[in-house]
């Protein structure tokens, strides 16, 4: 008899979520996690850490650019890394404790160490063999790398973001290769600690996949906030000392190799999924061309009984869609319906100002032949934005011409990331901008700029 009804190989916010859904719905459940601690990438070495980092130098910022015009005078606070990292590690420690505790809470066994898959039904850790009814598979993902590029966290030259999160001293110059989410919010860490940051990306445009007025906008707030940018250029390698890095290369649009230096160079330039040593080859389990492990509309792999869910699956690599993915497969397993809106899922960029999408973009929806509307409103227009010197950017809510529902939508302002949301429920709801602009907002909010742009899908916005 299987002493488990699921085994879930994985604690990170895919993993962890779905075994407490799987625990409430009854299920007896048991996760394996082969970190000292649970919370997987995002707690331990992502989100979390990225976020505490991320706050702590944005009031660093404030202080030395805003708190004189505001009439706070004084000495300016002095760095200390040392201690900027250990507030970070605290706050990693109280959120993957926190983690433990609700594992305790639920009842669900925390198996220690690295899991395989002998076979369909059993979980092998240490020397333990575990039989089970169900396995998940939440094994995340880790940094893709870039030929010739090596990376080397302990020598802190050329580093990933697991690194660039404990790198012995802030560096000078850094450079950072990739203009996606991972690089620009670490490169703004740096930036405002005093680095002189160069983003080297090989497309010409940052973020790939926002609409370009965000894009735009995006790159001239970090460009004004020192962010150098290389953009079309064709990243050939790095060649490392035990103190600096030169990172060469070639412009997309022709020319000799060029050469960027820097004390400390952080490769960013995307993740990849991860399943080493669970022995899916063995067991037949198929693979996309990209190698992420293959499912169906309920998460199951081709191998009965088995599941994946998370950054190991294909689907935008972030951690609430892998909580939602963990959630829906424990009601599959749970013999409910389990189910998740791909067309919902919002992407965050955890700068200052944050921007946040939704939904589909302006492009892709011309690009199908959609009849659309626009409604843009500036944040310039928003009292409370220029109350704390955000005014830059803006609120635009895609909508379909004819029936005036929102099909999508993109902030670049303050709290854009909390915001998002009032759209995110707007679509799950199939509400239009009109629904959205007769709801009476707070006043003065950043909220506000959502419903002035919901305004000016129809008669137009009122501040601007
Ligand atoms: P993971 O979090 O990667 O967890 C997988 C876990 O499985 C790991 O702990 C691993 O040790 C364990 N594991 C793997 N194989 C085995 C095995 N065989 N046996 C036992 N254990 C195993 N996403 C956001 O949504 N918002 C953000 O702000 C954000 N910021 C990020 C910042 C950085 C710097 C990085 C790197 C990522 C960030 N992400 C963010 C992405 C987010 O961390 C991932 O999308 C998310 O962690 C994926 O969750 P997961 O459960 O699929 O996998």
């Amino acid at each position: 008899m299987a002493q488990y009804d699921v085994i879930i190989i994985g604690a990170g916010p895919g993993g962890y979520v779905s075994a407490i859904r799987c625990a409430q719905l009854g299920l007896k459940t048991a996760i394996v996690e082969g970190r000292e601690t649970l919370g997987g990438t995002c707690l331990n070495v992502g989100c979390i850490p990225s976020k505490a980092l991320l706050h702590a130098t944005h009031m660093l910022h404030e202080a030395e650019h805003n708190f004189a015009d505001m009439g706070l005078k004084g000495k300016s606070p002095s760095v200390d890394w040392t201690q900027m990292k250990s507030y970070k590690t605290d706050v990693v420690g109280q959120n993957t404790g926190g983690i433990e505790f609700l594992m305790k809470k639920n009842k669900i066994d925390w198996l220690k160490g690295w899991a395989s898959i002998p076979a369909a039904g059993q979980v092998k850790v240490g020397d333990d063999t575990h039989e089970t009814k169900n396995i998940v598979i939440a094994s995340g993902s880790v940094p893709s790398s870039l030929p010739g590029v090596e990376v080397d966290n302990d020598k802190g030259i050329v580093v990933d973001s697991t690194g660039a999160l404990d790198l012995p001293k802030v560096p000078k110059k850094m450079t950072v290769i990739g203009a996606g989410v991972i690089g620009l919010e670490l490169g703004s860490v740096y930036a405002r600690l005093g680095a002189e940051v160069t983003v080297v990306e090989y497309m010409d445009a940052i973020c790939p996949g926002m609409d370009a007025d965000v894009q735009r906008t995006f790159k001239r707030i970090l460009e004004k906030q020192g962010l150098k940018f290389i953009m079309g250029a064709a990243v050939q390698g790095v060649d490392a000392t035990k103190t600096k890095a030169k990172v060469r290369y070639l412009p997309k649009k022709g020319g000799d190799e060029e050469v960027v230096d820097a004390d400390v160079v952080l490769v960013a330039t995307g993740r990849k999924p991860f399943a080493e040593g669970l022995g899916l080859d063995a067991l037949g389990v198929k693979l996309t061309e990209r190698g992420q492990i293959a499912v169906d509309g309920k998460w199951a792999t081709n191998v009965p009984g088995i599941y994946a869910i998370g950054d190991v699956i294909e689907g935008p690599m972030l951690a609430h869609k892998a909580e939602d993915e963990g959630m829906a497969v424990a009601d599959v397993l749970a013999g409910n319906h389990g189910h998740v809106n791909y067309g919902v899922i919002p992407g965050v960029v955890y700068t200052t100002p944050e921007v946040a999408t939704v939904g589909a973009t302006e492009a892709a929806l011309k690009a199908e032949g959609r009849k659309i509307k626009t409604g843009k409103f500036m944040f310039m227009g928003n009292a409370r934005a220029k109350a704390v010197h955000q005014g830059d950017g803006f609120v635009k809510i895609i909508v379909d011409k004819e029936t005036d529902r929102v099909l999508g939508a993109a902030i670049i302002g303050p709290a854009a990331g909390d915001m998002i949301h009032e759209l995110c429920v707007a679509m799950e709801f199939g509400a239009s901008a009109q629904d959205i602009a007769l709801t009476c907002h707070a006043h003065p909010t950043y909220s506000e700029a959502v419903r002035e742009a919901a305004l000016a899908c129809g008669d137009g916005a009122i501040h601007s």
